[in-house]
């Protein structure tokens, strides 16, 4: 069994992203062919904003919109202590420094409440001058924007949504990718909307913004590729890329319902036995994981050990902290030493899920489970 089944739902599009594909080849135009605007209008549609500028990964999305805020050396940015480095990885490379905060422990996305205690503490230390907040859709679960929006908007801070994990979740009727200031996301081949390679874009409702975003990923260029008007990168999306993610997109909320239901299936049958995931009222999460949380770290081990020897694989997503990183461990903590956050890294593993995964495969998995724990 494999944790993630691509080759299925490859072959459930095959027809259409072999067409898609060949097409490009026919037309050689592989740097920003037709297909590259063609997806960006088509997925602004769907995530309901004005502007979306693809590029060539989540992480150069996060990067461009670092850069297009002049975020650097003396800025403050606050991240949820639970989530892929990527989300603030960008901020420490322009100089800024990233401030971690603690997750809640029933959705594991960022708390508002150790949120503001982290800004409190750095404004009262007077060093950095705070500029943004990464709300990141942790797991594919939108993050509590209604709270995130009243503290970005009283510090006067940046909202940046990091929707690398939730393209098709909803929050209260909204698609996640439009719920910040500002939004990235990936199309690495395991996210919920997955290219073929590497891949990424930014939302936003803002013109001048997104002329901004347009010209850094090309060498910062002007109305040409050689009128440069400011220091740039190179971080274009593929025309092959595209004419995948064109074909992917139609079946995307098919294959989000299709979640929901393996979900529900999960839920229902684990929920007496483990923690299950918690998807607030309002909210549709996209399951980029289905995550359970063992009552300690010794019943995780027992479990993921028990799977392995019937061949189930499982996923530590992710196994650390921020704050307990190599790179990281040595920063400042400020005012929240962030334990929901370790808990979660201490007890909690994926399953195999996703949207073609059979009803037999899913029974498999949920009777061995139980019969562990
Ligand atoms: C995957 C991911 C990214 C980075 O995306 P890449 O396309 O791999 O660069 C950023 N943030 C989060 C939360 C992610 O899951």
């Amino acid at each position: 069994m494999e944790f993630i089944n691509l080759k299925r739902q490859y072959q459930e599009m095959k027809s259409d992203i072999d067409r898609s594909i060949q097409n490009v080849l026919n037309n050689t135009n592989f740097i920003m062919g037709n297909e590259v605007e063609k997806f960006e209008e088509e997925l602004a549609q769907y995530v309901g904003v004005k502007y979306c500028i693809s590029c060539s990964d989540g992480t150069a999305a996060l990067q461009l919109i670092y850069m297009a805020y002049n975020i650097g050396t003396g800025d403050a940015v606050f991240c949820p202590d639970m989530t892929f480095i990527a989300s603030i990885e960008p901020v420490c490379m322009l100089g800024a420094t990233p401030v971690f905060c603690d997750i809640d422990s029933v959705t594991y996305n960022i708390d508002p409440t150790s949120l503001r205690k982290q800004i409190e503490a750095v404004l009262l230390e007077g060093k950095l001058k705070p500029r943004a907040i990464v709300a990141v859709d942790f797991l594919g679960n939108p993050a509590s924007f209604k709270e995130l929006r009243a503290l970005a908007d009283q510090y006067g801070l940046l909202l940046i949504e990091d929707a690398a994990q939730a393209m098709g979740a909803q929050y209260y009727g909204k698609m996640c990718g439009s719920l910040g200031d500002v939004a990235a996301t990936s199309f690495f081949p395991t996210k919920p909307l997955g290219c073929y390679g590497d891949g990424g874009a930014v939302f936003t409702n803002d013109l001048g913004f997104a002329e901004i975003i347009r010209s850094l990923r090309v060498h910062g260029k002007g109305k040409t590729k050689y009128d440069n008007l400011r220091i740039g990168i190179n971080s274009r999306l593929d025309t092959i890329q595209a004419s995948i993610l064109h074909v992917k997109l139609k079946y995307l909320a098919r294959e989000i319902e299709e979640r929901q239901q393996i979900a529900k299936n999960y839920d229902t049958n684990l929920r007496e036995r483990l923690v299950v995931p918690k998807v607030e009222d309002g909210c549709i999460s996209a399951f980029a994981q289905y995550i359970l949380k063992a009552s300690s770290g010794e019943e995780r081990k027992q479990i993921i050990d028990g799977l392995k020897e019937t061949g189930i694989p499982t996923i530590l997503y992710y196994p650390n902290t921020l704050s307990h990183l190599p790179v990281f461990c040595d920063m400042s903590k400020y005012s929240d030493t962030c334990d929901d956050a370790y808990n979660y890294s201490q007890t909690a593993f994926g399953i195999p899920f996703y949207p073609y995964l059979s009803l037999s495969e899913q029974e498999n998995i949920i009777n061995n489970i139980i019969r562990m724990v």
